[in-house]
């Protein structure tokens, strides 16, 4: 017997399951095709196991895509509150971090339950372990899905496979491909939101002082984050490093601010005239940690070290505040998508409807979530953008 669906969903994580559930209250009949064991691996693994599912102060500027207006209409139809909204209605206890971060009280298994139960009780029908070997456009309104299992047919197909990160995870560029067969320009893609690694020196210091976190403002280009750097035994970590490593260059340097609430050579100045015994050690103990200080001083003023700041010169502490507050460093690479939490690019969104998420030259074929060349900060702005899509998809099947 054939079978025959509304749309098939290609890929049970957060954006296929948000299709699912919004495509399944319009009474419309779907399949979601999962090719690992279990759907929503990313949900349950995310924010440390609570899922920082969105944020409270969501903009379009706080997305990356090659164009900056795409993300807006789904956004706009579909916002933070909305699933908030769905949260407070299945009573997830939920709580506010920094930045207007929202995370579950208890497990990240709440979010995906919520998805799980919604999508039953519209009657999706899940496949797990199901590979998918070919996609066909049969006519115009219909597409074959070849799976391992038997060939479907739908007069939809969604892909929602999600970004390359976590390759442990089974995860596959098949979404990419589909784009490719059906004509859909892909753009480069590479790991994001993803630690820095250093060599020579810098690795050696970063790791003798691994585990130490600092606040800090990392500036590249015209953009800067402020928030907790994390030293580890490869390199620099942290949120503000997830952050900026979203727009950063490889092979250019990033800039680290190490002391972003204070004006490093006002300070120094200061110090100067009102504790002129003190060295320059003891008063920057005061603002960052011990072994950090020690290390910043074998590398920016070894010669001094041991004199009072009152025989330091104005122009010697301006050039110390300058690369306390502004220190250059070329990061070696990231980790990749080992560690990365997204993909930076992906189907080129000029050739999707932001309304719809549909394929401007191919009818019925639908991209959402990660797959799409929209990338968010850290923060809860992914899972935002895979509801939103998700919605904008799921109501126009
Ligand atoms: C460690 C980690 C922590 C994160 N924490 C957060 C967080 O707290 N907040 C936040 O906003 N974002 C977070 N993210 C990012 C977020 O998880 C993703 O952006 C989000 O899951 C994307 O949703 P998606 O549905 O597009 O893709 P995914 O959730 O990755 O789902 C894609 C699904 O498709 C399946 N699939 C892949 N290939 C195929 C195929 N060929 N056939 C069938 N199925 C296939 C995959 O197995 C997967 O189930 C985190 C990511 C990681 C890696």
């Amino acid at each position: 017997m054939t079978k025959h669906y509304d749309a098939i969903i290609l890929g049970g994580g957060a954006a296929g399951l948000m299709t699912a559930w919004q495509a399944g209250l319009r009474g419309k009949k779907v399949r979601v095709l999962e090719r690992s064991k279990k759907v929503g691996r990313k949900i349950l693994m995310s924010g440390g196991g609570r899922c920082n599912f969105t944020n409270l102060h969501i903009t379009e500027s706080d997305f990356l895509c090659s164009n900056p207006h795409f993300v807006k209409s789904a956004l706009n139809r579909y916002t933070a509150w909305d699933f908030i909204g769905k949260v407070i209605e299945h009573n997830i206890p939920y709580h506010e971090r920094s930045h207007g971060q929202l995370f579950c009280d208890n497990k990240a298994k709440d979010i995906l339950n919520m998805l799980l139960d919604e999508c039953a009780s519209v009657g999706t029908e899940i496949s797990t372990e199901c590979d998918i070997t070919g996609i066909a456009s049969i006519d115009d309104k219909k597409f074959q899905v070849t799976t391992n299992s038997g060939v479907l047919y739908a007069s939809s197909v969604v892909v929602a496979t999600g970004g390359l990160s976590i390759p442990s995870m089974g995860t596959t560029p098949f979404g990419y491909e589909i784009a490719e067969q059906f004509g859909l320009p892909v753009t480069s893609r590479r790991a994001s939101l993803v630690p820095y690694t250093f060599d020579g020196e810098y690795k050696n210091m970063f790791s003798r002082l691994s585990g130490n976190a600092i606040d800090t403002r990392i500036t590249f280009d015209k953009t800067s984050f402020e928030e907790a750097m994390l030293f580890t035994h490869r390199g620099l970590s942290g949120p503000v490093v997830l952050q900026i490593s979203n727009y950063w260059t490889p092979g250019q340097a990033i800039t680290v601010d190490l002391l972003p609430s204070v004006n490093a050579e006002t300070l120094l100045i200061e110090v100067k005239t009102k504790r002129p015994k003190s060295v320059l050690r003891t008063v920057l103990n005061d603002h960052l940690p011990k072994n950090l200080v020690l290390e910043l001083e074998a590398l920016w003023w070894p010669d001094l070290k041991d004199k009072p700041i009152a025989e330091l010169s104005n122009g010697q502490l301006a050039k110390i505040s300058a690369n306390l507050s502004a220190w250059e460093v070329i990061p070696a690479g990231t980790e990749g998508y080992k560690t990365a939490e997204v993909t930076l690019g992906g189907v080129d969104t000029d050739y999707l409807s932001s309304k719809t998420m549909e394929a401007k030259t191919q009818p019925g074929l639908y991209f959402v979530g990660e797959v799409v060349d929209v990338t968010g900060h850290l923060g809860g702005f992914n899972f935002q953008w895979a509801w939103s899509s998700g919605f904008a998809c799921g109501n126009s099947l």
